[in-house]
């Protein structure tokens, strides 16, 4: 009955990783620990597939969680970076090509009109919290449980025994002080973020619109709202992180969808078309703040770069009406075939989606929050991943991510995956 993965030269390349970098990789998640394997090392992708170094072809539904919106090697990106690096790969004095993206990114995004660039989401993250603690002249941020805005130290923080009181580190050499300013509350509950708006004078209310770092766990009908309106009443920023959702769920990201409007946004991810690229952005009053306008300090010696800003214009200029169009009925066809084969095997699963992002809960009842998601069957996701692998077709090798469809995938790619689905999910039924 089952198949297996043919991995030989990918253990022979673990085994080698494993003496020289922790655990085998540079970020933790490609380890697939928790779907009980170990890393497949991947050799090149085409399209919306990936090949590994022994040779096994894959529907690829990470696409390296979330840039890849236009999918692997898209000729329009690699003739931007040729292109771009035979004149010179790097400056560190500015060029074109920034004033070109940040302009494209203004355009579409209703929130931001002005935007520093950094090389990665926590930087960018980071860089506005900065902001709003300048801005606003407070220190205390709240964030909700479950979700994710990088690796910086004040935001590896889980919720203390009561609610509404400072923080507890989630990772030794978090020092307490760091996470002592952030407050945690549960996600989609109303009454706990009253309680913690009330209870503490905040800078920013730090939310990832629809969460996708536990799971895709969208919000509950007029939540986004409550916390816009409570903003405005106490005197906080709302930031939201759209380093997954910006440009993917709509061109303008949830703030688009929803029609609720942060004051500060920070994008990542599909902003660099695969190359090291996030910014954070907002009103130009709020980002004059930032030096060399203002006195805010910021920098970064690769922000900006001119590879990533080629890379990040390509899929702005083809990532147009129709192929967000495109991008819904896929995720549409792709959620719906995942639900059907699970109900055929008789595996009790919640499969929710939004634009772009898929998340395919092991459990029988909808996941609202965090600890929904955490109640999860985790050990049969995992092997219904493993059977997934096995049959061609690789998902993001956790419960707590989503799939991330992309423009270029096919209807052949689609049945493929859902007929895999349909055969992993009765393996592990
Ligand atoms: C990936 C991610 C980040 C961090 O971005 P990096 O580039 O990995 O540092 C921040 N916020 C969200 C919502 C993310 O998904």
């Amino acid at each position: 009955m089952g198949v297996s993965l043919r991995d030989t030269r990918s253990e022979e390349l673990y085994s080698r990783a494993v003496q020289y970098l922790p655990g085998g990789v540079n970020s933790p998640v490609r380890a697939m620990g928790s779907i009980g394997r170990d890393p497949i090392f991947i050799e090149r992708g085409a399209g919306a597939e990936i090949t590994d170094v022994d040779g096994n072809t894959y529907v690829d539904y990470v696409c390296s969680w979330g840039p890849l919106i236009l999918g692997h090697a898209n000729p329009a990106v690699v003739a931007a970076i040729d292109e771009v690096a035979a004149d010179g790969t790097t400056f560190g004095a500015p060029t074109a090509l920034e004033v070109d993206l940040a302009e494209e990114v203004s355009r579409r995004v209703p929130a931001i009109e002005m935007l520093r660039m950094t090389s990665s989401g926590t930087e960018a993250a980071m860089s506005a919290i900065r902001l709003a603690r300048a801005a606003t002249g407070r220190t205390t941020l709240l964030k909700f449980a479950g979700a994710y805005h990088g690796h910086l130290d004040g935001l590896l923080a889980q919720a203390g025994s009561g609610m509404a009181t400072q923080s507890l580190p989630t990772s030794p050499g978090v020092p307490e002080a760091a996470t002592a300013a952030t407050v945690v509350v549960p996600w989609n509950d109303p009454d706990a973020v009253r309680e913690a708006v009330a209870a503490n004078e905040l800078a920013a209310i730090l939310v990832e619109p629809y969460p996708a770092n536990m799971g895709l766990v969208p919000p509950r009908e007029g939540f986004l709202e409550l916390l816009r309106e409570l903003a405005d009443e106490s005197g906080a920023l709302l930031v939201f992180d759209e380093v997954i959702s910006g440009f993917r769920v709509a061109p303008g990201g949830v703030q688009e969808l929803a029609g609720v409007i942060p004051d500060l946004t920070v994008v990542g991810k599909i902003l660099g078309g695969g190359l090291p690229a996030a910014a954070y952005g907002g009103s130009r009053e709020l980002m004059e703040l930032v030096a060399p306008a203002g006195d805010v300090y910021q920098a970064g010696t690769l922000s900006g770069n001119p590879l990533a800003a080629a890379a990040g214009l390509a899929p702005r200029r083809q990532h147009d009406e129709a192929a967000y169009a495109r991008l819904a009925s896929t995720t549409e066809t792709l959620a719906d075939g995942l639900r059907e084969a699970a109900a055929s095997a008789d595996v009790p699963v919640e499969v929710v989606e939004v634009t772009g992002l898929v998340t395919v809960f092991f459990s029988d009842r909808p996941v609202t929050d965090y600890a929904g998601a955490q109640a999860c069957d985790t050990e049969r996701h995992g092997a219904w991943c493993r059977e997934l692998l096995a049959r061609g077709v690789y998902p993001p090798p956790s419960q707590f991510e989503a799939w991330f469809p992309s423009i270029v995938h096919d209807s052949g790619q689609l049945d493929l995956t859902i007929e895999a689905a349909g055969a992993a999910f009765a393996e592990v039924a």
